[in-house]
């Protein structure tokens, strides 16, 4: 339901784009996403492609099964800037696009984001973390159990995620920190799990880190798309983070042309309940780190 305060709110993604020119596991030309924005009337979106991965072995099932390598995920992140910097300039005066991309965060991937920051500049990066212990857990469910086997138990793959993202804020401080909790992806009792002292103090700390480096939390809701009830973050974590004074900002991660702006207004209204501002932040120039 689209409340007047909702509909008063500007619309936004600050996680938006990755298509199925530049990402195997998307669909649609860049422009055609930057068209659906346009359409919904949005004020401004961030493009965040994902960077390519540090080397061969965190390649993606999909990215082996092509025959893709690093060097050619790097050569197509390139057209990728390219052809966000293109769309940036032609829609200037329609759309407000920023360029940026998403990080991962494994063994190299810090030096190479530095590398790709200062070759590429982009106007800000979404801080994410896809894998524990260099072992991705998000790809599909047999990969979370797999990853919560070799941690010993959810618990403690909960606790070492947090732990990863923290070494992630902190040694990149990106302008926006992705999909805060996606650890709880397949998880169905990840509410009681959250709320597990150890996890708790983990998580807290992330935010109150994200809060004193004035970082920006992408309020994500391709979760919903995905079946979950609720975006990333989850209520507590959000109740939390509205506490603190964290600026919270929509992104609908969008994999498709059709994905553009989907779920949004639904996140708004959450975002509107629990006490959110609804005037989004812009990413800014990046701090020095
Ligand atoms: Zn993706
Ligand atoms: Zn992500």
């Amino acid at each position: 339901m689209v409340t007047s305060t909702t509909a008063a709110a500007r619309l936004v993604s600050i996680h938006g784009g990755h298509s199925g020119a530049f990402c195997r596991h998307a669909q649609d030309d860049l422009a055609a996403f930057v068209a659906a924005y346009v359409r919904q009337g949005f004020s401004w979106v961030g493009l965040t492609e994902h960077m390519p991965p540090a080397s061969d072995r965190f390649l993606f099932p999909d990215e082996r099964v092509a025959g893709l390598t690093v060097a050619d995920l790097h050569r197509s992140f390139h057209r990728y800037m390219e052809t966000a910097r293109h769309l940036q300039a032609a829609y200037r005066g329609r759309l407000e696009l920023l360029v940026g991309f998403e990080t991962e965060w494994t063994t190299g991937s810090a030096d190479l984001v530095r590398q790709l920051r200062s070759r590429y500049r982009p106007d800000y990066i979404v801080g994410s973390v896809h894998h524990v212990d260099d072992l991705n857990f998000d790809y599909d469910a047999e990969t979370y159990q797999a990853a919560a086997r070799a941690a010993g138990s959810l618990n403690e793959l909960y606790c070492r995620y947090f732990d990863q993202q923290y070494a992630m804020i902190t040694m990149l401080r990106p302008e926006v920190v992705g999909h805060f909790d996606l650890i709880r992806i397949y998880d169905p009792d990840y509410r009681a799990r959250l709320q597990v002292p150890e996890i708790w103090t983990r998580l807290r700390r992330n935010l109150e880190t994200v809060r004193a480096l004035d970082l920006i939390l992408d309020f994500n809701v391709r979760a919903l798309a995905k079946g979950a009830v609720e975006p990333y973050v989850s209520a507590p974590i959000l109740r939390l983070a509205v506490d603190l004074g964290i600026a919270l900002v929509p992104g609908d991660d969008s994999h498709a042309a059709a994905g553009a702006g989907l779920h949004l207004e639904a996140g708004i209204e959450v975002l509107a309940r629990a006490g959110a501002s609804l005037d989004w932040r812009r990413p800014g120039p990046r701090r020095p780190a």
